[in-house]
């Protein structure tokens, strides 16, 4: 027997922006590997029958190693059982689902994907600020900002960054932010673009940080800034109005 293991996204957080197949695979789960990502909300809702195995805090931070969760997802699918691996946002945007999968792939065991809200779009959706808009950005670049922009060997050309037009929408980018806007105003970008960070999207505690490219790191030290929180760059954040979040933010 080989299983089967449903990578699935669990939405930005809320049962509101669970998908319905999402709600299907999980409860019908016999072992579910969750990070804590996906949020209390939708975790207690985890069914009692099923084995949970919890894989620790978000994105990079795991308290199990990614070896170890693999090891675990596979030898479970093995056994025979239905396994789900519950992540936050979208199971592929920066979550680790693609390596997941080639590793179930290389053990035969069947993969459904069940995608999800991404953060990266819904985040600032939530607080009012579209990622596009006509007037504004008709490009957008989604990036992990996990990695300092000093190392050498950057993954990521922030050259070409700060001259691309539209949004930029950063990931797990708090802990770097000031490398971040210095490396793009170093680069040529205006530093009285607009910046916005949104902390826990669509949690009752929501919170919202604006400024520009050249102040918003004194702003988000001040305002006490901590992950999960979205970081945005561009035009589109003038359409930002305190209060947009609407509803989301009081836990309605
Ligand atoms: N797969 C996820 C992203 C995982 S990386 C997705 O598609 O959303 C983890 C990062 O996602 C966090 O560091 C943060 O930048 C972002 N994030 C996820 N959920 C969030 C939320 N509710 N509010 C703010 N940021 C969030």
């Amino acid at each position: 027997m080989s299983g089967v293991v449903y990578l699935v996204g669990s939405g930005p957080g809320g049962l509101g922006l669970l998908t319905y197949r999402a709600r299907e695979v999980i409860d019908a789960a016999e072992v579910i590997l969750y990070d804590q990502l996906p949020g209390e909300e939708i975790l207690s809702t985890l069914p009692a029958s099923a084995e949970k195995i919890d894989c620790g805090k978000y994105g990079g931070a795991h308290t199990l190693s990614q070896e170890e969760i693999e090891r675990l997802m596979v030898d479970r699918a093995k056994q025979g059982r239905r396994v789900v691996r519950l992540k936050g946002g979208d199971p592929f945007v920066f979550g680790r689902g693609g390596e997941e999968m080639e590793v179930l792939r290389e053990h035969n065991i069947t993969v459904e994907v069940v995608p999800g809200i991404t953060s990266a779009i819904a985040v600032p959706g939530c607080a009012g600020i579209p990622v596009t808009h006509r007037s504004f950005a008709s490009q957008v670049t989604f990036l992990t900002g996990h990695e300092d922009p000093k190392k050498e060997e950057s993954a990521i050309d922030w050259g070409w960054l700060a001259q691309s037009p539209g949004t930029i929408v950063i990931l797990m980018g708090v802990k770097n932010l000031g490398q971040i806007t210095a490396s793009l105003i170093a680069h040529g970008m205006k530093s009285d673009k607009p910046v916005a960070i949104i902390e826990r999207g669509f949690r009752p505690d929501q919170q919202v940080t604006i400024g520009t490219l050249a102040d918003i790191t004194t702003g988000a030290q001040a305002a006490g800034v901590k992950p999960p929180a979205i970081i945005v760059i561009g035009e589109v954040v003038s359409l930002y109005r305190d209060g947009s979040e609407g509803a989301w933010s009081r836990g309605q």
